[in-house]
């Protein structure tokens, strides 16, 4: 690593979601200190433009560059986002459909009653230890709420965002450039090394040869810098996540927009459905080991009660792991060429803003040495893993065997880190399962509410005779309801949105 003081130069290659969203980071921390940032995008390579569901994290980027949501969310048909309802992953009575929350202040509340009824019911108590009564932001999203409260509401919401992803790149790429971050159309061919064998230039198909100190990478699955040209080692976690393919299509949004995504297990992987303002973003993600693509369309375009329409299908492979060195020399990688985990979750972009975020405190720092580079490429590794086990678990913990997909993972034991097996048994034996996800250390990917809303969701839980007992939630649903009376219809707010900004 030859990197030894703050580069004065950097170039990003690619312009999608990762490239813009990190020059635009960059160009607001670093141009006023000198730094000059070109990104450089080429011709004849699009942008992959799907990813169109965010975590909580991407309001902290909006508000970290004090952009409000009424700049951005209109341009870019964004609505809100308050969980994920997964559908037909468990096939316990009971448990067929639950919903993983974005945490909000009202769980402070609700948060213990979930847990202690999620311990009674590892005790065999007749209970609904399903998440979705306990959590404000579940009801939200079944009756398509905005998660804004009313100013006289004394608790904050956590929400993320669903958006156009090739819009939201170009509304990036329009701040970027207002700040002074520089755009070059251009085809990189190679890069150009100097005599340390840090990246010294880039040449590019039209002809030109661009230098910088500090080059990042954000060329999509080609990585074409930290990959193809400094041959950086790449972890595959195919043993983890059998998926390696996706199918995108839109599907028309009616007059209620949810607040949600939905994720469908299918045959052979699981659909997701993501309300923008004007269309639903569909997709199947599946394994192509065990269904061919047009099969894959065909299963896809049936629940989406398209067979007979002529909307284009788009077909996308995905390659899931991560680089060993995310930092090597010279350059920085970040999203897809530096890793990807298939978007059960929908945090490629969360893990592009910390990978591009953590970085830029080491740059602030001035401190670029060969052991501040170790502690960044581990504390990267550490999210990617740990997001990793997150997503494995749904695997581990649905009960579907209806087909050789859902079996073979369910068979899986390779896929499983020790880490994951600790959570297993932690659950499974009833032990305190919050304090081996902080021996663990684990919080800081999902917090403690996100496990137990995922094992309990599941149904992970040893069978009982009979239904759940008598309604004793009614007292925590009428909480609930008169919570969401300081919620107002979503379409109502993103179309009051949409109007303020074009008066
Ligand atoms: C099926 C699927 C669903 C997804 N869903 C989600 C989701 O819900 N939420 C989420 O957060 N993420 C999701 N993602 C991930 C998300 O799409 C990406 O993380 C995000 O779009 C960032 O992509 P990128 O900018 O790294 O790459 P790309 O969009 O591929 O951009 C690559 C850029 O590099 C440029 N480039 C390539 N080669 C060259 C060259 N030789 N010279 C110059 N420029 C070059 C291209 O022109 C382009 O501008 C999903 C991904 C997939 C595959």
């Amino acid at each position: 690593m030859n990197v030894t003081s703050p580069p004065k130069k950097i170039i990003i290659v690619g312009g999608g979601s990762a490239g813009w969203m990190t020059a635009l980071m960059y160009g607001d921390a670093l141009i006023k200190t000198g730094v000059e940032i070109t990104v450089l995008e080429s011709p004849s390579v699009g942008v992959i433009g799907v990813g169109e569901g965010s975590t909580p994290a991407l309001k902290r980027y909006f508000d970290s560059l004090g952009i409000a949501e009424a700049e951005w969310m209109p341009e870019c048909h964004a609505t809100y986002k308050s969980g994920i309802t997964f559908d037909g992953w468990s096939t316990k009575p009971g448990y067929e459909s639950y919903f993983h929350q974005f945490a909000t202040m009202v769980d402070n509340l609700t948060l213990p009653n979930f847990m202690e009824s999620v311990h009674s019911r590892q005790r065999g108590a007749a209970i609904d230890a399903r998440p979705n009564r306990y959590f404000l932001s579940s009801r939200l999203s079944d009756d398509c709420l905005a998660p804004i409260g009313a100013e006289n509401f004394p608790f904050f919401t956590t929400y993320g965002y669903h958006f156009d992803a090739t819009l939201l790149g170009q509304f990036l790429h329009k701040r970027a450039a207002a700040l002074g971050v520089q755009h070059k159309v251009c085809h990189v061919t190679h890069a150009v090394m100097n005599e340390r064998g840090d990246i010294a230039a880039v040449a590019t198909q039209e002809g030109e040869q661009l230098a910088a100190d500090f080059f990042i990478d954000c060329s999509g699955f080609s990585a074409l810098l930290i990959g193809k040209t400094l041959e950086t080692p790449f972890v595959s976690y195919a043993d983890n996540l059998f998926n390696d393919s996706a199918i995108a299509m839109p599907s028309e949004i009616g007059d209620k927009i949810p607040t949600q995504t939905v994720s469908t297990a299918m045959q052979h992987g699981w659909a997701w459905k993501i309300p923008l303002t004007n269309r639903f973003g569909n997709g199947y993600v599946y394994s192509s080991s065990f269904v061919s693509a047009d099969q894959a369309e065909h299963e896809l375009r049936a629940k989406l009660g398209l067979l007979e329409s002529d909307t284009q299908a788009r077909h996308l492979k995905m390659k899931l792991g991560r680089v060993t060195k995310h930092w090597n020399r010279n350059v920085l990688a970040v999203g897809l060429s530096q890793g990807f985990l298939e978007p059960l979750e929908a945090t490629a972009l969360y893990l592009t803003q910390m990978t591009a975020a953590i970085f830029l405190l080491f740059l602030e720092k001035g401190d670029l040495s060969e052991k501040a580079q170790d502690l960044y490429n581990q504390e990267i590794h550490d999210y990617f893993d740990g997001h990793r086990d997150y997503i494995v678990a749904h695997y581990k913990t649905n009960s579907r065997t209806d087909t050789p997909y859902w079996r073979a993972n369910a068979e899986n034991l390779s896929g499983v880190s020790d880490s994951l097996k600790h959570i297993f048994q932690t659950w499974i034996e009833g032990k305190d399962l919050v304090a081996e996800v902080r021996r663990q250390n684990i919080e800081r990917f999902y917090p403690i509410g996100s496990w137990y809303a995922l094992l309990a969701g599941m149904g992970t839980f040893p069978a009982i005779e009979g239904g759940v007992a008598g309604d004793t939630l009614a007292p925590l649903d009428d909480f609930m309801r008169r919570c969401a009376l300081n919620f107002r219809d979503h379409r109502t707010v993103l179309d009051e949105m949409a109007k303020m900004r074009n008066t």
